[in-house]
């Protein structure tokens, strides 16, 4: 059994029994799942984690799950230490977590593997979800691998790779002829008629819980701390709030000092509503309508976006949306300085970062940790009219020659 307590409403904190509901009856504010943290503290420990798997179950005392957790592979991936990327900033320890490396090449994999695992000892047989792009395949994949149905709704306008990266696994794919938070508000609509988990609406508390894993990881791996700064990026928000809930309760269970992270919203300028709201002062986000190349983060209505206020307020970080010309050069300078090829969110961290570490808001010797989220060769669009062609030749070595002459006359690669 896990040691969830219930849910609890994060306005008005009414207590609710563990079931597939996301708001509460009395004030309609979110839910979010609770523990009985006294028995965690008392089979938890540094050692007994490191001596467990390299997956979601490494953390199963903070998670929501009774049985076991559906593993397709996700999670423990690598915390890079960023030395060419950080000597060019002037950061001595810059971190990149790599995410783009979970089974279906994002991090999304990690809210569903607890989502879907949830929502089986829920008794239901269907899953669905509304997507971004990334969302979409970690259900479709975890759904073939559980021998669940799934649905999955996704803005019409979404990059072919992500199409295709979601359909190859089976499900049925819902191309709705509209933007992100439309899909979204059908999804809500459709979670009162079918009897279906759907992983961010009726299971949210509980696929939220996964991504508390990416900071459970990032802590362990940089020796049993929470970093100085974090750079993330924000869509719904959900990630930001739990990565940073995360390293609370391992500060709470005494696995890990005081957390003094500065934590970053990192937003395409296109879809930046929590850094427009960052900026006036304001509590409470603004919807705005997306338009911007990083549709995995093109959320004008982001469900959390008030929490992640507090927590900048409460943390002392701040806020970076960078234009999408900004986010090509981000995914380039990734890939070319730590051979990290990671999509437009991760363009958009990577861009966040450089233009904080132009200001100098970091000190040089801070540990800064950018999560990179999702793997490139699903936006494979947004750089490949950015970068120099292929040299064309006949198999001789003249020819070769003679296009590599004319290449070094054309002035330095584009690149
Ligand atoms: C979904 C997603 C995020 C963050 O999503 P939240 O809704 O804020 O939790 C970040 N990066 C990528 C690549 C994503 O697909
Ligand atoms: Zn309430």
């Amino acid at each position: 059994m896990s040691f969830v307590k219930g849910l609890r409403c994060r306005e008005c904190g009414h207590e609710y029994p563990v079931a597939p509901t996301n708001v509460c009856e009395l004030c309609f504010g979110p839910v979010e799942v609770v523990y009985e943290y006294e028995a965690i503290s008392r089979s938890i420990s540094r050692e007994k984690i490191t001596r467990g798997p390299l997956n979601m179950s490494r953390y199963k005392e903070l998670l929501p799950v009774d049985g076991d957790i559906i593993d397709i592979g996700t999670g423990f991936t690598p915390l890079i230490r960023a030395k060419h990327l950080g000597k060019l900033l002037r950061l001595e320890n810059l971190y990149i977590k790599n995410d783009c490396l979970n089974p279906s090449y994002s991090f999304k994999d990690r809210v569903v593997s607890i989502a879907v695992s949830k929502a089986i000892e829920f008794g239901f047989d269907t899953l669905a979800c509304a997507s971004t792009g990334n969302l979409a395949g970690a259900v479709a994949a975890h759904g073939a691998q559980a021998g669940l149905q799934s649905y999955v709704f996704v803005p019409a306008n979404l990059e072919p790779s992500k199409l295709i990266g979601a359909s190859v696994y089976g499900p049925t794919l819902v191309a709705v002829d509209g933007d992100y938070d439309q899909v979204n508000r059908l999804c809500s609509e459709l979670a009162d008629r079918f009897n279906w988990a759907f992983v961010n609406v009726n299971i949210r508390p509980f696929y939220a819980e996964g991504s508390k894993t990416l900071g459970f990881e990032v802590a362990e791996q940089l020796g049993w701390r929470a970093p100085d700064y974090a750079i993330v990026p924000v869509a719904s928000g959900s990630l930001f709030t739990k990565v940073w809930k995360g390293w609370q309760e391992l500060h709470s269970l005494g696995l890990i000092g005081p957390v003094r992270t500065g934590m970053y919203v990192a937003q395409a300028a296109g879809s930046s509503p929590v850094v427009n709201a960052y900026e006036a002062g304001k509590q409470e986000v603004r919807p705005v309508k997306p338009n911007t190349i990083c549709k995995s983060l093109a959320i004008g209505n982001p469900a959390d976006g008030r929490y992640v206020l507090k927590i900048l307020a409460e943390s002392g970080g701040g806020a970076v949306a960078v234009s999408d010309d900004d986010i090509v050069d981000g995914m380039k300078l990734l890939a070319q300085t730590e051979g990290i090829f990671a999509e437009t969110a991760g363009g958009v961290v990577t861009a966040a970062l450089r233009k904080l570490a132009g200001k100098k808001v970091f000190p040089k010797d801070a540990v800064v940790v950018a999560l990179i989220t999702g793997a490139g060769y699903k936006t494979l669009e947004a750089v490949s009219g950015h970068l120099p062609p292929a040299l064309q030749i006949q198999p001789t070595v003249s020819s070769f020659e003679e296009a590599l002459q004319k290449r070094k006359a054309e002035g330095k690669s584009t690149a």
